[in-house]
């Protein structure tokens, strides 16, 4: 035997020792029976699924558009969200922060891709019809959280009917979010959608107003997604002057009544008081009517709550910032706001949010000019039609749901109003949380253990362990460092006096290389590796037609050669000892 470490170097044939050579294969030998360890195949989650509220299927979908199959990656999403073009353009994408491309190049454009196949599919999808016969089922409130839930008790055969205040279906994405950011068209895109599954959706339809609980007694179970409606006040001197606009009000009316109804800001100095995203989206729509606007912010830019990508939008269309300042009063003459009085602001030790407490400078006050203000420090609820209600409990200003989704006999809630999540994928989530629990229930079914609030819930759940693949479980020696693509924006003149859509999307060829840089975190593509490096030949294809390998575990050694050359992960080396138990995985 060669010592270790010691090279031999034979330095022509006839230096090679007789070896034993086989004339045969190795099939006699069922080497299978030394092993240890058994290699099994395992989908596993990947991070970006496990990130998004929405619970979509995302290493699916991405490969399916990188074969060009939009069509079908369109279904896979919809299996879990019915609002990707929403979500493509709105979404915050916590789904992107966890990807692990982020180590290898930078994560991949999640958002734009679900926005790209839904933009392509949905121009010319035929629409689904259905014409559902089974129990009632009221939901209140038409926002993400409300259709979402309709969508998936519409699938199940369930007849819908959405009561919504306003005039418009969509919630805070209909009058909320403006259209430079969601264009109305691509919103009630996605809601007809919903309709043609037969779901009624009834505007104009106030709980605790012109909707009596009485009139919901008809219907097996309620869903409430009333989201929060109301917005937080400055509780500061004169904020009730003329010229005060809340942050809510004024999105309302531009999206609802358009921007003539807002003519009066053009050429006026506007302070806009907060740092989230509807004090980013009142500034950068006052700045589109024409406004000077400034948006002062009692934290740092680092602790703004807006979606970043919104953060450096707004400066680069020209809005000023100013950090570390509060108001303390609304000064006003004759009854009209004319300026503002702000205090200066230090950091402090970190609040019960985590963040940093803004500590005012006594003596540090100041006077600005302005000739209208809009606060937008953050949304409530306005629970005013559960007067008389006493089933449902209210604590620190939202339903309270137990378990995760029920919240009195009969009564289920969820988006903003039972989580405070704040999110419109985070209300899409809920929404198909409740219809999956509003099912069980119905189906006389126990809710307990039903999976709490942390954890995504799957409308359609192909099987995948519960383990989450890390950068360190992919081979690399199958990837290249590849970076995502740069955004596509419109020119900034467009951006400053119009509220056209400011974010292009990808177009095919765009889309196609960006979901090949995905590499299928723990999902089995069929690449081969396993099966080519198998030393034992113990591995085949399952057949022609169907998907996925068999191992024959007669030749299988357990060496492990297929786990690790697996580029993805999809293979687990499991101890044979749990199989000799009886476990089948
Ligand atoms: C200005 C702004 C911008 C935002 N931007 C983003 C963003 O970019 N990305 C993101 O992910 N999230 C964003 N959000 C947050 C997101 O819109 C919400 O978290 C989400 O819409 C909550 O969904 P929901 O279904 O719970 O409630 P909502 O969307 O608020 O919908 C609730 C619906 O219920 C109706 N309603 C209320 N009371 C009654 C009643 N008594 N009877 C009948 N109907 C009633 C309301 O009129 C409303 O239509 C933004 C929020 C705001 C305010
Ligand atoms: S809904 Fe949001 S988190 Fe989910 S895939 Fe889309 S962008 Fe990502
Ligand atoms: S590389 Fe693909 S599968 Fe892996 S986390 Fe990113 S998007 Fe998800």
């Amino acid at each position: 035997m060669a010592q270790k470490g010691k090279v031999i170097t034979f330095r022509n044939v006839k230096e090679v020792p007789p070896v034993p050579v086989s004339l045969a294969d190795t099939l006699y030998n069922k080497t299978g029976g030394w092993r240890y360890l058994r290699p099994v195949y395992e989908d596993k989650r990947a991070p970006c699924t496990f990130n998004c509220p929405s619970g979509e299927d995302i290493p699916v979908y991405l490969g399916l558009i990188a074969q060009g199959r939009f069509l079908e990656a369109w279904e896979v999403i919809r299996f879990e969200n019915p609002f990707p073009a929403v979500t493509g353009r709105v979404c915050p994408h916590p789904c992107e922060s966890e990807c692990n491309r982020n180590y290898y190049g930078g994560a991949i454009s999640i958002h734009r891709l679900e926005r790209f196949v839904a933009d392509i599919v949905e121009e010319k999808a035929p629409k689904v019809t259905s014409k559902p016969e089974g129990p009632k089922i009221a939901v209140i409130g038409s926002g993400p959280a409300g259709l979402s839930c309709a969508y998936h008790l519409a699938r199940k055969g369930y007849r819908v009917t959405v009561f919504e205040a306003l005039p418009e279906p969509g919630g805070l994405m209909r009058y909320g979010i403006p259209n430079y950011r969601l264009p109305k068209e691509v919103l009630m895109r996605e809601i007809a959608f919903i309709e043609a599954l037969g779901v009624e959706i009834r505007t104009g339809m106030k709980l605790g107003g012109n909707l009596s609980w009485g009139e919901l007694r008809d219907y097996a179970a309620i869903f409430l997604a009333v989201g929060f409606s109301k917005n937080r006040g400055l509780e500061v001197p004169g904020e009730n002057s003329e010229g005060v606009i809340s942050a809510l009000e004024f999105l309302k009316t531009l999206n609802l009544e358009g921007p003539g109804a807002l003519k009066a800001l053009a050429g006026k100095k506007v302070a806009v008081i907060g740092g989230g995203n509807s004090a980013m989206d009142a500034a950068r729509s006052a700045l589109r009517l024409g406004a000077d606007v400034t948006i002062y912010y009692r934290r740092t830019r680092e602790e703004m709550p807006a979606i970043p990508a919104e953060i450096e939008e707004a400066e680069e269309e020209g809005i000023r910032m100013e950090f570390l300042t509060a108001p303390v009063e609304i000064i006003s003459s004759n009854g009209r706001a004319s300026g503002v009085r702000f205090i200066k602001m230090r950091l402090g030790e970190p609040d019960s949010s985590g963040r940093p407490r803004p500590v005012p400078i006594p003596g540090s006050e100041y006077t600005v000019d302005v000739d209208y203000v809009i606060p937008a420090i953050g949304q409530e609820a306005d629970l005013s039609f559960l007067d008389g209600i006493e089933e449902l409990r209210v604590e620190r200003g939202r339903i309270k749901t137990e378990p995760s989704t029920l919240a009195g006999p009969r009564i289920f809630a969820g988006g903003d109003i039972a989580t405070g999540f704040g999110t419109v994928t985070h209300a899409i989530g809920s929404g198909k949380r409740a219809a999956l629990a509003i099912d069980r229930f119905l189906r006389g079914e126990a809710l307990e253990g039903f999976p709490p609030l942390e954890k995504n819930v799957y409308a359609v759940l192909r099987p995948v362990s519960e383990t989450v693949v890390r950068f360190e479980d992919l081979n690399l020696a199958y990837y290249r460092w590849e970076e995502p693509l740069p955004p596509k924006l419109i020119p900034i003149e467009k951006r400053r006096t119009s509220f056209e859509e400011v974010n292009l999307g990808l177009d095919v060829d765009e889309a196609i290389k960006e979901a090949k840089r995905c590499f299928a975190c723990g999902t089995c593509v069929m690449c081969d590796n396993c099966l080519t490096f198998c030393p034992d030949r113990a591995i085949s294809r399952k057949g022609d037609e169907a998907f996925g390998y068999e191992i024959d575990y007669d030749y299988c050694k357990g060496c492990g050669v297929c786990v690790s050359e697996c580029p993805r992960n999809a293979l687990s080396l499991k101890e044979e000892f749990g199989f000799m138990k009886g476990e089948t995985q």
